[in-house]
C-alpha cells in the first residue's frame, strides 16, 4: 500500500515537471511565438503611423526560436501559433515552420497573418505541416481596408486569401478588428464573404495594447454582443461547444457550415480559461497578453545555447508569476505600452 502511494506521487511529479502549470491550475499547453515585430501594415489599432522597429539583431535567431518551440513541445504544449508583427515578412521563416513541423508532441502548428505574403508562401507552410491558419482581414472595400491598415492593399490579401483556399489547409479563419464607424456596418458582409468560402470567421474587440495615433479606443468600441445582435438581424446563430484552444466563443451560422467566434477581452473576460503564453521575437516570455509579468529567455539560449534542460526549467519556474487576468480599461490611457505587433497576437 505504502509502496503504491509513493509510486503514485512519483508519477504526478514526472507528470507535473512534463507539464506547465500555474498557481492557478491552469495548464499551458499553447504558446504563441512571435518571429518579427516588423509589418509591412501599420493598422491603426495596432500600431502608430511612425513606428520604430527593433534592430535585428536583438531579434532571436531562427534556431534559437526552434529551440524554444522545442523546450515548450517537451514540457507538454501541444500548439504553437507563430506569429508577430507579420510572420510572413521575416527571412527565411518557412525554415523555422518546417522545424517545428518536425516536433513529436506538437499538434498544432498554426500561424495569424495579414495575407499580404500568401500568394507566395501558402504552399510552403502547408508543406511543412501547418493545418490551419488565421487571415486578418477587418473591410472588403478598397479604399477603407487602406484607411484600416494605412499601407495594405486589399487586392493583395484577397489574392493571398485565395491562395490559402488553394492550398489546402485544414480550415482558414479570418479575423477581423471591428471599429465603431469605421468597419461596424461590414460584420454582415464579411460572414457572408467567409461563408461562401467555406471559412470561419472571428470578431475581436480592440485591446488598448500600445499607444495608437489614429483613433479614439473608447469612441471606437464596438462590443462583441452589439457585433452579435449586428448578425441575429441577418443570420440564425447556434450555440456550439466548438473549442479551438483559444478565447474566441463560437456560434455556428445555421445557413452554412461556417462558425463565427468572438474575442471579447472587455465584455466577457476569459482569463479564468487561458492556457497559452507568449514568446516575444526578442525571447520574453509573456505570461498575459494585458499584464507585464514576463521572464527574458534570451539570456539563457544565448548564453548556453542548446541547454534544453535549463531553457524548461526556466520555463517552468516561470508559470510561478503567470498572473490570474488582464484588467483592460478603456477609460484610462494603457498601461501595457507594448503594441500588439511586439506582443505577439
Ligand atoms: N500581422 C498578422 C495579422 O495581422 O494577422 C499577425 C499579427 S497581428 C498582431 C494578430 C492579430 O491581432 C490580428 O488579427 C490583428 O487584427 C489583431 N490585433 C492587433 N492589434 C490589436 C488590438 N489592439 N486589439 C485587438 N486585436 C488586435
Ligand atoms: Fe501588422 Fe498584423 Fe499589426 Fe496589422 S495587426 S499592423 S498586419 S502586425
Amino acid at each position: 500500500m505504502y509502496k503504491n502511494i509513493q509510486l503514485l506521487t512519483m508519477l504526478d511529479t514526472v507528470q507535473n515537471k512534463s507539464q506547465l502549470i500555474d498557481n492557478f491550475g491552469r495548464r499551458v499547453d499553447y504558446v504563441r511565438l512571435s518571429v518579427t515585430d516588423r509589418c509591412d501594415f501599420r493598422c491603426l489599432y495596432c500600431m502608430e503611423e511612425d513606428m520604430n522597429f527593433l534592430p535585428r539583431d536583438q531579434l532571436l535567431s531562427l534556431e534559437e526560436l526552434a529551440l524554444i518551440g522545442r523546450a515548450f513541445t517537451e514540457l507538454g504544449v501541444n500548439k504553437i501559433r507563430v506569429t508577430g508583427g507579420e510572420p510572413l515578412v521575416r527571412n527565411n521563416v518557412i525554415k523555422l515552420f518546417e522545424d517545428l513541423g518536425q516536433l513529436p508532441g506538437l499538434n498544432e502548428l498554426v500561424t495569424t497573418t495579414n495575407g499580404s505574403q500568401l500568394v507566395k508562401y501558402a504552399k510552403s507552410l502547408k508543406a511543412a505541416g501547418v493545418k490551419r491558419i488565421n487571415i486578418s482581414l477587418d473591410s472588403l472595400q478598397k479604399d477603407r481596408f487602406r484607411e484600416m491598415s494605412r499601407v495594405g492593399e486589399l487586392s493583395k490579401v484577397m489574392a493571398g486569401i485565395d491562395a490559402a483556399l488553394d492550398a489546402g489547409f485544414e480550415k482558414i479563419k479570418l479575423n477581423a478588428v471591428i471599429l465603431k464607424n469605421q468597419n461596424h456596418d461590414e460584420i454582415s458582409d464579411l460572414v457572408e464573404f467567409a461563408s461562401a468560402r467555406g471559412m470561419d470567421i472571428s470578431f475581436i474587440e480592440e485591446m488598448p495594447l500600445g499607444l495608437t495615433d489614429g483613433h479614439d479606443r473608447k469612441a471606437a468600441y464596438y462590443s462583441s454582443d452589439h457585433i452579435k445582435a449586428d448578425l441575429e438581424k441577418v443570420f440564425t446563430l447556434l450555440p456550439t461547444t466548438e473549442n479551438t484552444g483559444g478565447p474566441s466563443k463560437y456560434f455556428k451560422i445555421a445557413e452554412s457550415e461556417t462558425l463565427v467566434g468572438f474575442i471579447s477581452p472587455h465584455s466577457h473576460n476569459f482569463c479564468d480559461q487561458c492556457n497559452r503564453v507568449r514568446v516575444t521575437c526578442e525571447g520574453r516570455l509573456l505570461l498575459c497578453l494585458g499584464q507585464e509579468h514576463s521572464v527574458d529567455l534570451k539570456p539563457i539560449v544565448r548564453s548556453y545555447p542548446g541547454d534544453i534542460d535549463r531553457l524548461k526549467q526556466c520555463i517552468r519556474d516561470a508559470m510561478d508569476i503567470k498572473p490570474k487576468g488582464h484588467d483592460f480599461n478603456l477609460e484610462v490611457k494603457p498601461v501595457i505600452f507594448r503594441h500588439m505587433n511586439v506582443t505577439g497576437g
